[in-house]
């Protein structure tokens, strides 16, 4: 009966240093994070559910556990797996923005889509800006030989064309994070969806010891339904070299076509009996996208490589 009082369960919705925001059933509030925690270099991230205990004596909360994560944004540094990796924790959505015209670059998307899938999180391919393209139906076409098995939606967050395609990926308890280019319309975005402003979760002040206060960026939006948005620079940070796991899904004809390969590690380069570079040469997968391939396993095996070498 006591233990009711002093442990509730909070979720964070921004880090600051050692400060973090909570979001409870009770509002927003501040709270630290036990020595304990603090010992075993287990650091709360965005998105982790958490269990806070309030101080009986100042009245303030501690973060004493973090409850077991479903997906996990970690900054890809091989070999590195602590806490201070983990970028963003529970995400069950990204919607992976692009917007019609200039930003509509495959390579790119496969990157994203390549760490979306290694994060557990279901990907959803967005092109925005609907309301500037002649004829909207001609965008998904563009972006459809990389995106296997991924919704395709486009829409316009200033005209709201589209928008409701977005809803069954935001349903009360979902968690949904935003990631794309600068400029692309992540935050106008946001702000359709959020017309009426519900709850403004992630605003902490703090003082950055020069006795300075910084207001920091808002990262967590509650949308009127209960659905929640994820809005975090930190997942701009996030690198490639441990996603090797999600290439298979982000290129699934060509992990197909590997089984054919005479070689088990196949690259796919220059080895004898490779069924991906046959499949090429008889047109059967293009050229362009297996180049996008090789590109962006050199990069991993690039961080990979660094990583060993304790860079
Ligand atoms: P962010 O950097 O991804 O957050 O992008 P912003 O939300 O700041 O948007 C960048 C610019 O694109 C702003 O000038 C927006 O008004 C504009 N923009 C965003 N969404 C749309 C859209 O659907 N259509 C058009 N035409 N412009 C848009
Ligand atoms: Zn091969």
């Amino acid at each position: 009966e006591r233990y009711r009082d002093s442990y509730t369960p909070g979720r964070v919705s921004s880090r600051h240093r050692t400060t973090f925001a909570i979001i409870t059933e009770s509002g927003s509030m501040q709270a630290g994070i036990s020595g304990a925690l603090r010992r075993v270099g287990r650091i709360p991230a965005v998105g982790d559910f958490v269990v806070l205990h309030r101080q009986p004596d100042t009245g303030t909360s501690m973060i004493v556990d973090i409850l077991p994560r479903k997906t996990l944004f970690t900054r890809g540094v091989p070999g590195r797996d602590g806490d201070d990796q983990v970028v963003a924790a529970n995400i069950d959505t990204v919607f992976i923005v692009t917007a019609a015209g200039a930003d509509l670059n495959r390579h790119r998307l496969e990157r994203y889509l390549t760490l979306v899938h290694a994060s557990g999180a279901e990907p959803v391919i967005l092109i925005n800006k609907a309301d500037l393209a002649i004829d909207p139906s001609t965008l998904t076409s563009e972006i459809a030989p990389v995106a296997t098995g991924v919704p395709v939606i486009t829409l316009s967050a200033v005209t709201g064309y589209g928008l409701s395609a977005l809803d069954p990926f935001l349903l009360p308890g979902r968690t949904v994070a935003l990631i794309g280019s600068s400029g692309v319309g992540k935050s106008t975005l946001i702000n359709t969806l959020l017309q009426r402003t519900v709850q403004d979760t992630g605003r902490v002040r703090e003082s950055d010891g020069k006795g300075r206060h910084t207001t920091s960026v808002r990262q967590m939006f509650i949308l009127e339904n209960g659905a929640l948005v994820i809005d975090n620079p930190g997942l701009r940070e996030v690198g490639i070299g441990t996603a090797g796991s999600g290439m298979n899904d982000t290129f699934p004809e060509i992990r197909e076509l590997a089984a054919g390969c005479r070689f088990s590690d196949c690259r796919h380069e220059h080895e004898p009996g490779c069924a991906v570079r046959e499949a090429v040469a008889e047109g059967l997968l293009s050229q362009d996208r297996l180049e996008s391939y090789l590109m962006l396993a050199k990069e991993l095996e690039f961080q990979q490589e660094k990583a060993e070498i304790g860079l």
